[in-house]
């Protein structure tokens, strides 16, 4: 497939190392790669050497490129589930969602579909990379690599039969199946993801580790989320969530740890000292009445926090620029400190700090030479956009997913004008519709 081209004329936010942006920038891609990158004006006079004779031209006019989001924390099946259960906390609301669940969920084809409701939602979004945790995960994959959506994703552990009726021993071998059949394809990452320590126990965790470890893939887990979670550790295993993850030797550069809100300073410890990465979930944890991470705090001991938007069950959305606002806001109000989450540390928890928790920061995260070419136009032309003193702040504090109109990931363009290219929308509205009333049954039997 023919992926040249030339976007000239832009507003270019790189999110590199350092923050620089670029005003009437030109890229040009060539294959799955960004091969130059500079100001318009010298595009003209080096054009002949870097550009492919056949490249397509996009005029980047009114709009910023910047590089596309990076969802950490996502659950693309649970949008079959948008809006059922509500205003319950974390362990009753899970209660009474699995109870449709383990229904719906049996079917393979249902996963699909949730999976491609998802990526739909993400690619028109301006997500261009998800770390998925869901049941099924094959079907994730399948989804991702048809809709052409980098995803992260890994075999789930959970140690009684969940959703999709599936064995701790039958989980391992699709974690081992997964990096069998996967793990060689670089564009996209693959792990392992117990579901938590209060599901998944001690022996499954480091089960989960050394399988990721073996295969050189990443870690992540749903770590410290709630009190009451924290109070099941301490009860079952006399420790603490984190406590429990490091003597797994689950700690690690390789690790993404989801949510982090009950933590207490030796755990933050812990993790900084190990190189943990962390995934904040800002609507989740706000939705859910789970409480604020201390953000602010694992971010000065040196932890590479990330941004994720967790499921559509407890956001209802996966609206990476929303998760972006609240991280920038809720914590100068949390802290009572206006400079707490500058909007530059907000938009780089949503791309470079992703890249680097998954060990990709040379391919993906920023507009750099050299890098894959995973990129987004957003419209500059609306209300709220104007004027624009610093185009940061307008990303963070006012953009939003409607803006975004063009998407590309490894040079190929998924949504153009607003419109999915590798998603049937019509196809999946028709069958989201005709399942509707089954989930909706399954919740009540
Ligand atoms: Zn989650």
């Amino acid at each position: 497939m023919n992926n040249n081209l030339i976007v000239k004329n832009a507003l270019l936010v790189t999110c590199d190392e350092n923050h620089n942006v670029l005003e009437d920038a030109a890229i040009v891609v060539s294959g799955n790669t960004i091969k130059w990158v500079g100001p318009s004006q010298n595009l003209e006079r080096d054009l002949d050497n870097i550009a492919p004779a056949d490249a397509k031209i996009i005029d980047g006019s009114n709009k910023i490129l910047m590089p596309g989001l990076i969802n950490m924390h996502s659950h693309c099946g649970d949008s079959l589930f948008r809006g059922l259960v509500e205003n319950l906390p974390l362990e009753q609301w899970l209660q009474t969602l699995w109870k449709s669940q383990a229904v719906i969920l049996r079917s393979a084809e249902n996963c699909r579909l949730g999976a491609q409701l998802g990526f739909a939602e993400l690619l028109l979004g301006g997500t261009t990379t998800t770390m998925d945790n869901y049941w099924r995960p094959e079907q994730s994959v399948a989804a991702a690599l048809d809709a052409g959506m980098r995803i992260a994703t890994g075999g789930i552990f959970f140690d009684t039969p969940g959703m999709d009726g599936f064995t701790i021993d039958d989980r391992v071998a699709q974690a081992e199946a997964l990096f069998a059949e996967h793990g060689n394809n670089e564009e996209i990452f693959i792990g392992t993801m117990p579901h938590g320590t209060y599901t998944a126990g001690p022996d499954s965790i480091r089960k989960a580790v050394e399988i990721a470890n073996e295969n050189d893939g990443f870690f992540s887990v749903h770590a410290a989320e709630t009190k009451v979670e924290q109070q099941t550790i301490r009860d079952r295993y006399q420790t603490s969530v984190i406590r429990l993850l490091n003597d797994a030797g689950a700690l690690s550069s390789r690790t993404a740890l989801a949510h982090c809100v009950h933590v207490d300073d030796e755990e933050i410890e812990l993790m900084a000292t190990n190189n943990t990465n962390v995934v904040h979930n800002p609507l989740s944890n706000l939705k859910l009445a789970s409480g604020f991470a201390p953000v602010c705090k694992m971010m000065d001991k040196g932890i590479n926090v990330t941004l994720g938007t967790d499921g559509p069950i407890s956001g209802n959305d996966m609206d990476m620029w929303f998760a972006m606002r609240l991280a920038a806001t809720i914590h100068k109000a949390a802290d009572e400190n206006p400079s707490a989450i500058s909007s530059h540390q907000a938009l780089h928890m949503a791309t470079l700090n992703g890249a680097r928790a998954l060990s990709a920061e040379d391919m993906i995260g920023s507009i750099e030479e050299g890098e894959r070419a995973d990129f987004i136009l957003l419209d500059i032309t609306g209300p709220h956009a104007m004027p624009m003193f610093d185009p940061v702040s307008h990303l963070v504090f006012s953009a939003s997913k409607n803006d975004v109109s063009d998407v590309f990931i490894s040079g190929r363009q998924v949504v153009a004008n607003r419109k999915l290219l590798t998603l049937d929308m019509p196809d999946i509205s028709q069958r989201i519709a005709k399942l509707q009333p089954a989930v909706k049954a399954a919740l009540e039997a």
